[in-house]
C-alpha cells in the first residue's frame, strides 16, 4: 500500500479539506486552548495482534482523556502512524475507522513505514479563559474523589473519556488528572505538583478486579479530583479520602504510607 493511496482514502472519509502543508485553526474568543500528544506504542502501550480498530481508538481516546482531565472539549486532532508495510490498506482503513469514532475532526498527521506499529496522537482541546483544571490547586482540606470505579482496565478495551464529567468541574475542583497510569501515582503527581499529601480511606473496585489493580493498575482513564467540601460533587463521583498536610512521600492509603507502583515507563518493573 502507497502513502497516497491511504491519504486518498482518508480525504474522502474524513471529507474536511486534509491536505494543506498545515491545518488553519481560528480560536473562538474567550477560550484558552489545550493541547497534548500521547504516544501508543505496539508491544509497549497494546499488545500485537490487538485488532487495528481498537488501537486506533484508544490511540485518541487516551489522549482526549488528558482534555477531558483540564475540563476541556476537544476541537481537533492530529495522528501521525508509523506501520509495518505488509500491514496493508485494509489494516490501515480499520485503524483510522476507528480513530476516527471518537468523532473528534482529524486534521492532519503524517504517515511513514516502521519495524512495529507507532501511533502519535496531538489533540488540542478548549476551555473557558482562566477555567483549565490543573493538578496542582489542590488544597488543605478538600476532599478528595474519583469519577467511577478503578481497576476495570483488565476487562474492556474501550476507554471513554470523561468529557461530560470533567466540563462538570469547571470552577468546583481545585485540581483534576486522569487516572491513566494508576491511581497511586497519578494521585502523587496532584501531591507533588500541590504541596500536599492524601489520605486514603477507600477505593471503588471495579466489578471482578481487586484491590491491587484499583490502587496501581493503569489505563482506568477515570479522573480524579479535589473539591472544597462545601461543594457537592458530580453524580457518580465516589470520595476516596482527603487533602492533609505535606508528610511523607505523599500519599497515604488507611494511615500507610502508599508505594507509587503505577505505570511509569522509567521506573523499574
Ligand atoms: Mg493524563
Amino acid at each position: 500500500v502507497s502513502e497516497r493511496e491511504i491519504l486518498d482514502w482518508l480525504r474522502k472519509t474524513v471529507g474536511n479539506g486534509i491536505g494543506d502543508d498545515c491545518a488553519v485553526y481560528i480560536p473562538r474568543k474567550g477560550e484558552d486552548l489545550l493541547f497534548t500528544n500521547d504516544q501508543s506504542i505496539e508491544g509497549v502501550h497494546f499488545a500485537p495482534g490487538l485488532a487495528p480498530g481498537a488501537v486506533g481508538e484508544r490511540a485518541v481516546a487516551r489522549a482526549i482523556s488528558d482534555i477531558a482531565a483540564m475540563g476541556g472539549e476537544p476541537r481537533f486532532c492530529l495522528l501521525s502512524l508509523a506501520m509495518p508495510k505488509a500491514k496493508g490498506m485494509a489494516w490501515a482503513k480499520r485503524f483510522f475507522r476507528g480513530a476516527l469514532k471518537a468523532r473528534v475532526p482529524l486534521v492532519g498527521g503524517d504517515l511513514a513505514h516502521g519495524d512495529k506499529i507507532h501511533i502519535d496522537v496531538v489533540v488540542c482541546g478548549a476551555v473557558p479563559h482562566g477555567r483549565a483544571l490543573r493538578r496542582d490547586g489542590a488544597k488543605i482540606g478538600d476532599l478528595l474523589y474519583v469519577s467511577g470505579a478503578l481497576g476495570k482496565a483488565w476487562d474492556r478495551k474501550r476507554i471513554e473519556p470523561r468529557l461530560a464529567f470533567g466540563k462538570l468541574l469547571r470552577g468546583r475542583a481545585t485540581s483534576c488528572i486522569d487516572v491513566s497510569d494508576g491511581l497511586s501515582l497519578d494521585l502523587r503527581r496532584v501531591c507533588e505538583a500541590s504541596g500536599v499529601s492524601a489520605e486514603v480511606d477507600h477505593v471503588p473496585i471495579a466489578r471482578g478486579s481487586t484491590l491491587e489493580r484499583a490502587l496501581h493498575g493503569g489505563e482506568d482513564y477515570e479522573l480524579l479530583f479535589t473539591m472544597p467540601s462545601r461543594f457537592k460533587p458530580p453524580q457518580g463521583s465516589f470520595r476516596i479520602g482527603r487533602i492533609v498536610p505535606r508528610i511523607g512521600s505523599g500519599v497515604m492509603y488507611q494511615g500507610l504510607e502508599l508505594p507509587a507502583r503505577g505505570y511509569d515507563h522509567f521506573g523499574q518493573s
